[in-house]
């Protein structure tokens, strides 16, 4: 981050200095919620959490090198201390944000934050250097500590955000407030906890409002709800997308023999082929999306396809393909699953399968409401329309309906098993699997299917 004294931060966020001989002493860096990520120079954020409260490490942090700590009541080492640790890290962002030169891009949706985020982040730094959200941090403390990691030197900042109820992205909008705002997709994530797709798409467009005249809206021309956000903003309105009005969009779209998708991108100032090292198709309209963040950011066609075309995961369990030497291909999505997301990445297992078998293990997709029925069912039904060969469906009564719905759709759907939990997926898949074989591992992130693809990419 960039340096500043005790005495400025006791300022920018309200608090009263305790226990400081010298308050013009800096910090330097960075600024960590977790003692065991203190480095000489730190800032310590103490969070009282359920089960353990940040003010018990105060002096150990202290010890490890942290100047001082942020503070909810006094700690015996040197504090500033606040009301609230959340508000006054906030603060703080927002002060040394401003004080930046750098360009804020911000992006959110229901699917694809944080492979587009690192898409974004791989392409521009080919510009200049880039700091972004690691993995997906993309909440009320870690959208904070992340811009606090950029520096002097930083020219963009690409900071993933997420909402969880309207005002959510609001609030994330007024620490970092943005100038580039890219809404991804409105999908059903979290239907449970908003309400409808409606509400969703009520909260993601607080984004586009929060741009100023001269920044820019990045919009997906291909999701309605998405697209009907455009009136919502000042700022100037970018389309990217497979339809023919996109400012920014993809023609000859195909998936290669592997399952990477491969395209021509245009954008309004020149076209250039891509074949992304990423599987499934769904990273295309991810990259179209960050195509048309880097665009108008000022790179060129030829830099933006190279950039695209070389990307790779930089956060775990997205589709994360290891080959084993016995011939075995496991493909650990078990990160997350939605509704949309299960489709793209079956349609990538068929596409990576053709000609091996393919096996899906799946396990439910969470926060879906009452929608959650018909959504496992129309998963499990299009396994069976996709000709994967195996369905595995693990977990509880989710996992059932998954299994019913492959059942229920014919031809092998007969053949699908249902299994209790990540261990009897594990016996089950160590002893049927043979050479050729392609596994796909995915699930809602508490289902904890990760398990199952480390145990697979490790044992054969
Ligand atoms: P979170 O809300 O958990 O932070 P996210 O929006 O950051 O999620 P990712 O982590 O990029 O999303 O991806 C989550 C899952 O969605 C992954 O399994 C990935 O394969 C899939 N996915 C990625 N991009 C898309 C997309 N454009 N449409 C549908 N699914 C996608
Ligand atoms: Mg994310």
């Amino acid at each position: 981050m960039i340096a500043l004294s005790l005495a400025e931060i006791a300022a920018v966020v309200g608090g009263q200095t305790h226990d400081i001989p010298d308050p013009s002493v800096q910090v330097t860096g960075p600024v960590v919620r977790d003692s065991r990520e203190v480095e000489p120079g730190s800032l310590f954020a103490a969070f009282v959490g359920e089960r353990v409260d940040g003010h018990d490490f105060a002096p150990q942090v202290v010890e490890a090198g942290a100047v001082a700590v942020l503070a909810s009541r006094p700690v015996g080492v040197p504090a500033i201390v606040v009301e609230d640790v959340q508000t006054a890290l906030g603060a703080l962002a927002r002060h040394v944000v401003r004080r930046l030169g750098a360009t804020l891009v911000a992006l959110t949706g229901s699917a694809g934050k944080t492979s587009t985020k690192d898409l974004i982040a791989q392409v521009l730094q080919r510009k200049a250097p880039t700091v972004f959200t690691p993995g997906s941090l993309n909440n009320e403390i870690g959208l904070p500590l992340t811009a606090l990691t950029a520096t002097e030197e930083t020219r963009f900042l690409v900071l993933e955000m997420g909402a969880r109820g309207v005002g959510h992205i609001r609030y994330l909008t007024d620490l970092t407030p943005p100038k580039i705002g890219l809404v991804l997709n409105v999908g059903t994530a979290h239907i449970g906890e908003f309400g409808g797709r409606e509400q969703i798409a009520e909260a993601k467009g607080e984004l586009v409002e929060a741009l100023p005249e001269d920044g820019a809206a990045i919009l997906n021309a291909d999701d309605p709800l998405v697209r009907a956000m455009a009136p919502r903003t000042k700022a100037k309105v970018v389309l990217f997308g497979e339809s023919a009005e996109a400012d920014v969009r993809a023609e000859n779209v195909r998936l290669t023999d592997s399952g990477q998708p491969s395209f021509r991108l245009h954008t309004p100032s020149g076209a250039s082929d891509v074949t992304m090292r990423l599987y499934g198709e769904h990273h295309v309209s991810n990259a179209l999306a960050a195509a048309a963040v880097a665009h108008e950011l000022g790179m060129s066609a030829e830099e933006i396809a190279t950039a695209l075309s070389e990307a790779g995961t930089l956060s775990r369990w997205r589709m994360e393909v290891t080959e084993r030497p016995d011939g075995v291909t496991i493909v650990n999505d078990a990160y997350n699953a939605n509704p949309e997301s299960m489709r793209a990445a079956l349609r990538a297992l068929a596409a990576m399968g053709k000609g091996r078998r393919t096996w899906a293990v799946l396990g439910k997709m969470a926060e879906l409401g009452d929608e959650a029925l018909a959504e496992h069912d129309a998963v499990g039904r299009l396994a069976v329309r996709l000709n994967v060969s195996k369905l595995v469906a693990v977990g509880g009564i989710e996992a059932s309906w998954l299994q019913l719905g492959a059942y229920n759709e014919g031809s092998w759907g007969e053949e699908s098993v249902h299994v209790s939990d990540a261990q009897a997926a594990i016996d089950l898949l160590r002893s049927e699997l043979r050479p050729g074989d392609v596994v796909l591992v995915k699930a809602s992130r508490s289902v904890g299917l990760e398990s199952v693809a480390q145990a697979l990419v490790e044992g054969e």
